[in-house]
């Protein structure tokens, strides 16, 4: 057998033109598009390169996108009066900090003070709080999370009732798209580094999610005939056949994988390209929310 493929270019590019006529619709309706405004602190070239791809990914869509760079030096105050700055400022209206901040700012403390209404990220503990409490809704869904259960749903498979086994427990990825699930009434199992006999319990699973940040650590014979693959993980692994010298895989061996299950995230070109289409969705729910447009 060998698995569908679940294709996050095609995927994610539908969800951007959603969101891109959504912009444009607001628009004509208020004047305004909805905007982007993401800090980074520091120099750290993987955290410039995501922030230059959501900025461009805004811009595409014909949405507002501002980027505030702040030196790796800057104090714990003056992180916080910018977000503070931006909370104030109608004119934005999703702000992320993006993660990790450099050594010495408490990453917590800021994300805290991110208003509820514009927390595009959804990392606010009561966003995150909203997502696991039975019968809340939060007014963001982390973007990787939330992208993962697009994938599964504009692939058709059937989350109700299904095993789905998450490896791995980050408050940004494991934890959160436990709760989707969990929500979309799967029987979910958490997997983490203590747990025990793990290839036994992933072989349960008609939906398995990896994020665990471990190359291609979640190997074929562990995978259910059929069962839908989910991969998270982006590792860089050397490659001498590569001109770069490296290459990406994920946290599945995707070769052995793709032979037993039904369907399969890529990595690249899967799961990665749509935290950036969700971040466009959430911007356009905070434009929405911040002008009571239903
Ligand atoms: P993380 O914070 O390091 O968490 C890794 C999780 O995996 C932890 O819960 C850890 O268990 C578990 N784990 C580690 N070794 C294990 C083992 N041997 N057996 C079972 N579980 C094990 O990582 P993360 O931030 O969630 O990221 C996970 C992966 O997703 C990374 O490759 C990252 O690059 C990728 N990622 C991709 C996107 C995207 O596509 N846009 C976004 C975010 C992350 P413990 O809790 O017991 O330590």
């Amino acid at each position: 057998m060998t698995a569908q493929l679940i294709d996050g270019k095609v995927i994610a590019e539908a969800v951007r033109r959603e969101a891109a006529a959504e912009s444009a619709r607001l628009k004509t309706l208020t004047g305004q598009v909805p905007t982007l405004a993401a800090v980074l602190v520091g120099d750290d070239p993987a955290s410039q390169s995501y922030v230059t791809s959501k900025g461009r990914a805004c811009e595409e869509a014909g949405m507002g996108s501002r980027t505030i760079r702040l030196p790796a030096s800057a104090t714990q105050a003056e992180v916080e009066d910018l977000v503070r700055q931006l909370n104030a400022d109608p004119a934005v209206n999703g702000i992320l900090v993006q993660l990790p901040l450099p050594k010495g700012l408490n990453e917590q403390s800021v994300l805290n003070l991110i208003s509820l209404e514009k927390d595009v990220d959804g990392f606010h503990p009561m966003n995150i709080g909203q997502l696991v409490m039975k019968g809340r809704t939060p007014q963001f869904i982390p973007c990787t999370p939330n992208g993962c259960i697009e994938m599964l749903k504009r692939s058709g498979i059937p989350i109700a009732g299904a095993d789905a086994v998450v490896v791995g427990r980050s408050n940004i990825v494991g934890i959160p798209v436990a709760a989707l699930l969990n929500n979309a009434d799967a029987t979910v199992t958490i997997c983490h580094s203590k747990t025990k006999n793990l290839p036994d319990v992933v072989r349960r699973a008609d939906i398995v999610v990896a994020a665990i940040g471990r190359p291609e650590f979640v190997r074929g014979d562990w995978i259910k005939p059929g069962a839908a693959v989910i991969d998270v993980g982006i590792n860089r692994i050397p490659d001498a056949t590569k001109k770069s010298g490296s290459r990406l895989v994920g946290d599945v061996n995707f070769a052995e994988a793709v032979e037993v299950a039904g369907y399969i995230t890529p990595v690249p070109g899967g799961v990665g390209l749509m935290t950036v289409a969700m971040l466009l969705t959430n911007t356009v729910r905070a434009f929405k929310l911040q002008h009571g447009i239903v």
